[in-house]
């Protein structure tokens, strides 16, 4: 079957063919870091993470850009109230993230670009959008008119006609009725800090939300990538505008798949920061949950079906990982962790229509209650080989290479989580070995109390510091 992707611009479930064969690009929208994220902002970012295992489980090479969105309303608030430059403040942010994306397993992207190191990008498209007459000045700041580019609306359906002239709107975020000239570039303003303001020809500034996307996009993708994702309440006002300004300036498309996750929802709304209704990683450790069991939660519910968080919910993932796993041991005793040379015919072509299966599940839109639905068809039939005693221990060998190849995808087995998390875990005792050399010690003392709140104790011992977990 070949790959087939829902592209929120058709509407509709496309074939996708990536624009180089063999090679997919894709930008992910990345975290604004002005505080820790909730398990909302971690299960777009784990559908993430099974998208791009997907691809090159499939055998293509990715390339995957997620941006740290550091200008903003909220980053430069949260700046301003704490007393910290820009920076600072946003450091320990983004720390806590990929702390958080350590624990749940998740592969890195191969590049996490800041909004901060990129403003000369972001000058050079204002520039390019003002030449092909896309903006207008006015209040100190450059406004994108939407009115010069026809195909406004097209990703979001929204209907610009509807605009009232001359209306405009300076926030990053606004709701779908406001469909309004967005700013570019933010005339710096009273009260904003130097930290979060730079010096350019524009002026002195600095960019809008959207415009920190479409720059680190095209310059580490190029002008046109094949995929861009993000939470369905990116799509307006983000990634319309984020269209509208890459188009306007390359006169080429910009996207050809646009991807959308559904909400995590509590009590069918939203979880977010602003309601309040929200759990954090280290709030759902503390009540004793598994990153392991979280991660198999947030992956196990396609990703264009909304996914209701209860702890029942939550309970009912680690059940089902605790059949992989309790069969995974089972297996391990059954063939003494060898290949074996008695695995029987039929046996092998049964795990192979599984994994076929649960290839099919992946390939249709990354439905991965499909693919799980395959795996544990085959989980079931191999327990009750094993009960009655059927299984060779080739068998049970082969057995365990199915659930190794299933979980190049899922990452929900517990060696891969190690690997992946004790990465994560030595990053994190470095930056606190940087952090006691600059004598930054309430920094090192965060980070250490940080990996308490994800189960890991510090010690420091005269050969170094060793770390252990919390039983
Ligand atoms: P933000 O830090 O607000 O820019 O959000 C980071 C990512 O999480 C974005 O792609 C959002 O669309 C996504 N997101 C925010 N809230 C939720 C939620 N409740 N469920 C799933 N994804 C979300
Ligand atoms: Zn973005």
């Amino acid at each position: 079957m070949p790959l087939s992707l829902q592209n929120t611009l058709s509407r509709s479930l496309e074939t996708f063919v990536p624009l180089e064969e063999g090679r997919i690009r894709l930008y992910t929208c990345g975290p604004t870091v002005y505080n820790r994220v909730h398990i909302g902002n971690l299960r777009t970012f784990v559908w993430e993470d099974v998208m791009c295992r997907t691809f090159r489980w499939l055998g293509y090479r990715t390339t995957q850009v997620m941006n740290l969105t550091d200008i903003d309303d909220k980053t430069i608030r949260g700046a301003v109230a704490e007393g910290l430059s820009l920076r600072e403040f946003t450091q320990k942010h983004v720390e806590t993230f990929f702390l958080d994306l350590a624990t749940l397993g998740v592969a890195p992207a191969d590049v996490y670009p800041r909004a901060t190191d990129h403003i000369e990008e972001m000058v050079e498209i204002v520039r390019k959008l003002e030449e092909r007459g896309h903006t207008y000045e006015s209040d100190g700041s450059v406004w994108f008119r939407i009115a010069s580019f026809p195909a406004y609306g097209r990703l979001s359906r929204v209907d610009p006609s509807a605009m009232k002239r001359g209306a405009r709107v300076a926030d990053d975020e606004y709701e779908k009725e406001d469909v309004r000239d967005f700013a570019v570039w933010k005339g710096a303003k009273e009260g904003e800090p130097d930290s979060a303001t730079w010096t350019t020809p524009l002026g002195r500034g600095r960019p809008g939300w959207h415009l920190e996307c479409s720059a680190m996009a095209m310059k580490y993708l190029g002008e046109t990538l094949d995929i861009h994702t993000g939470a369905v309440d990116n799509i307006f006002p983000h990634h319309e505008n984020e269209i509208a300004q890459s188009e306007g300036a390359t006169g080429k498309a910009f996207v050809r798949t646009w991807m959308h996750a559904e909400h995590l929802v509590v009590d069918g709304e939203k979880m977010s920061k602003s309601k309040g209704n929200f759990f954090t990683l280290p709030d759902l450790l503390a009540r004793g949950a598994s990153p392991r069991a979280i991660r198999y939660l947030l992956l196990s519910v396609p990703y264009r079906q909304k996914l209701n968080f209860t702890f029942d919910a939550l309970a009912g993932a680690a059940s089902a990982l605790e059949r992989l796993e309790s069969l995974d041991r089972r297996l391990e005793e059954r063939c003494g962790g060898s290949a074996g040379t008695d695995a029987t015919p039929g046996f092998a072509a049964r795990l192979a229509g599984s994994l076929a299966g649960f290839r099919a599940g992946l390939e249709d839109d990354l439905n991965t209650a499909a693919a799980l639905g395959a795996l544990f068809g085959a989980v079931k039939e191999t327990n009750a080989d094993l009960e009655a005693g059927r299984l060779t221990s080739g068998d049970a060998a082969a057995a365990r290479a199915f659930l190794r190849r299933a979980d190049e995808v899922l990452g929900v087995l517990p060696k891969e989580e190690r690997a992946s998390l004790d990465a994560g875990i030595e990053g994190k005792i470095e930056a606190r070995q940087a952090a006691r050399k600059r004598r930054d010690f309430a920094a090192a003392d965060a980070i250490r109390d940080e990996l308490l709140a994800a189960g890991i104790v510090l010690e420091d011992t005269p050969q170094g510091v060793r770390w252990k977990r919390k039983p």
